[in-house]
């Protein structure tokens, strides 16, 4: 293809890597020198705490996005340029101080992110500089996939056999960066400036290296290396959170450190030679696909706070329990103090790692909808603070799942039983006593559901209820009967 541009400008947001990249791809193919960019959005950074692991994940994978932008381009002259500021304002700015004639992107369907590009691309069209956005995110977006009726898909298993129909290799195939590599721009002297720390963005640094999470484009190469060795396994596995069975990608899908088609393109050609851990995975990814699909297609579920929907309306009816009762079991969730060892143990997990088992997400987020009665998007904001990997689409569909509110969601009537779900899955409670060495010394049976433990069983394992361990702080069976209630009510059944 040849260049229609002298100069271009990618601008990198959710896709961290110098390799199958669609923007800096395209841009390379375009321009004739291409610059890169990143910036540290106020409107983003503003609203979070002074410690957050993601700025700290988003700096080192920046870091790394630099030495490599350097290594594509073969001269050390080039690399990445990083600014802070408002994209509004900072991005205009930037491209018409760098004279480019086009910005190039990847597209970002979250609401605000659409909202932030459309005023980006007005401001650079007023100074006649073009706006180029391009899939790299999913591997079918928006529209790309509908029902015979020309709807948006909103039952998972239908989707996926429409995506499983209509992927060809043009839809896995990377996007080349390595031919054009030397057209990476050298960084104008004004911009010579390394990736800012923390503590100049105002930021903290965190635990994020003692947990052991490795940033970047390495970090994900690591990880998904590690994976395929155990991917065959991954069907049998996956639900069991005492294991290191699933691959720990979801950060670096997030952040765009790893290609969405690299991993696809793993789990089909293993789904191919008959793995059937590998056919699990695809699917998992699918479902990404699908929420970020119903994100696109139904913003309306995810309006801003208060404007939050449920997929499927009627349930907005829903009368959620308030008052200082509910406050205080919602603060008791928070903290993993419900006296519901599964439940206390994920909640420990995710405050002290930001990151919680797929499993244990479902059964905290029906404890806290179906156990304790409380509005499902506090849960989602909740985790959409704790969560390294938070993802807007991924986040509200899960919920929307549990609460039995979005689409395809489990049935209104099916409830999980906590203590149940804990003699399943974490059956010799190895992932339990990780989390809550308080309850460590209670053996067998009794470590799901202390309070069905004898005094003196208690009393041998140093547990006092209610003192080094909460007692449950409601009874299943009851809230159970309570929520059934509570949605027949707004379906119109009798309970
Ligand atoms: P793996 O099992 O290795 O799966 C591979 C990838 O598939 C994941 O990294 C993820 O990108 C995708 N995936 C897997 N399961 C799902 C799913 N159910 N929905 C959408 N994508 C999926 N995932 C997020 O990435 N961010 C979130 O904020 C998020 N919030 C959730 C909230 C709730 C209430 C629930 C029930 C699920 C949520 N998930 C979220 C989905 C899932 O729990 C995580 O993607 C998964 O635990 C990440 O671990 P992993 O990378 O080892 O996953």
């Amino acid at each position: 293809m040849s260049s229609t541009h002298p100069l271009g400008l990618v601008w990198f947001r959710r896709d961290l890597r110098a390799h199958d990249h669609a923007a800096l791809s395209r841009a390379l193919q375009q321009c004739r020198q291409v610059h890169c960019a990143f910036l540290f959005d106020s409107a983003i950074l503003d609203s979070l705490p002074p410690a957050d692991r993601r700025v700290e994940f988003i700096r080192e994978s920046l870091v790394q996005l630099d030495g490599d932008l350097r290594q594509l381009a073969g001269h050390g002259g080039a690399g990445l340029i990083v600014c802070h500021g408002a994209a509004l304002d900072e991005i205009p700015r930037l491209a018409q101080a760098l004279g480019v004639q086009a910005v190039f992107a990847n597209r970002d369907d979250e609401p605000a992110a659409l909202a932030r590009d459309q005023g980006v691309r007005t401001r650079l069209a007023q100074a006649g500089i073009a706006f180029a956005d391009f899939k790299d995110h999913a591997i079918f977006e928006r529209s790309e996939l509908l029902t015979r009726g020309g709807g948006a898909y909103t039952v998972f298993t239908p989707y996926r056999n429409a995506w499983l129909a209509k992927l060809g290799p043009d839809d896995l195939a990377p996007h080349p960066v390595q031919e054009h590599g030397r057209r990476l721009a050298p960084r104008p002297a004004r911009w010579q400036r390394a990736v800012p720390e923390l503590e100049a963005l105002g930021f903290a640094r965190t635990d994020l290296r003692q947990l052991g999470v490795v940033s970047g484009s390495a970090g994900a190469a690591t990880l998904l290396a590690a994976f395929a060795e155990r991917i065959d396994d991954y069907g049998r596995t996956r639900d069991f959170p005492a294991l290191a069975a699933t691959s720990g990608l979801s950060v670096h899908l997030r952040f765009g450190t790893v290609s969405i088609r690299a991993l696809a393109r793993l789990a089909q050609t293993r789904a191919q030679a008959g793995s059937q851990g590998a056919a699990v995975w695809l699917d998992e990814l699918i479902w990404r696909d699908f929420y970020l699909q119903i994100l696109s297609n139904f913003p309306r579920i995810a309006g801003p706070e208060g404007e939050r929907r449920s997929f499927k309306p009627a349930y907005d009816a829903i009368e959620w329990e308030h008052g200082p009762l509910a406050q205080q079991r919602f603060a008791a969730w928070c903290a993993g103090r419900t006296g519901y060892p599964l439940v206390d143990a994920a909640m420990a997990q995710i405050n002290a790692t930001g990151f919680m088992h797929n499993r244990l997400r479902m059964v905290v987020a029906s404890f806290l909808v179906k156990d304790l009665g409380i509005d499902w998007r506090r849960g989602e904001s909740y985790f959409a603070r704790q969560l390294l990997d938070y993802d807007l689409a991924a986040n509200n569909g899960g919920w929307q799942w549990a609460a039995s509110t979005g689409c395809d969601a489990q049935p209104w009537f099916r409830i999980f039983n906590p203590v149940t779900q804990s003699r399943r899955f974490d059956a010799e409670g190895r992932f339990i006593r990780r989390w809550l060495p308080q309850l460590a010394g209670l053996a067998g049976p009794t470590l799901h559901a202390p309070w069905t433990a004898a005094p003196l069983e208690l009393a041998a394992a140093g547990i006092e209820l209610g003192v080094t361990y909460p007692a449950p702080i409601v009874d299943h069976e009851t809230a159970r009967q309570q929520t059934l209630r509570r949605y027949a009510a707004v379906r119109g059944h009798p309970a």
